[in-house]
């Protein structure tokens, strides 16, 4: 794995960079995928009020 940094090529695996000591860019193996969360609580509107005569 090159570093962005020194671009000096470090082990497979290296959390950092043994030139420059940085954080190397890890690559996740698998990807993870989100969902979008959904919200149960409806907004609902009151009934309509009517005023009765009489
Ligand atoms: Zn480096």
């Amino acid at each position: 794995m090159k570093c962005p940094e020194c671009v000096t090529d470090n082990p497979e695996g290296a959390e950092f960079c043994s030139e420059c000591e940085k954080k190397l860019p890890d690559s996740p193996p698998s990807t993870q995928e989100t969902k979008p969360v959904e919200t149960e609580s409806r907004v609902t509107s009151p009934p309509p009020k009517s005023k009765g005569s009489g």
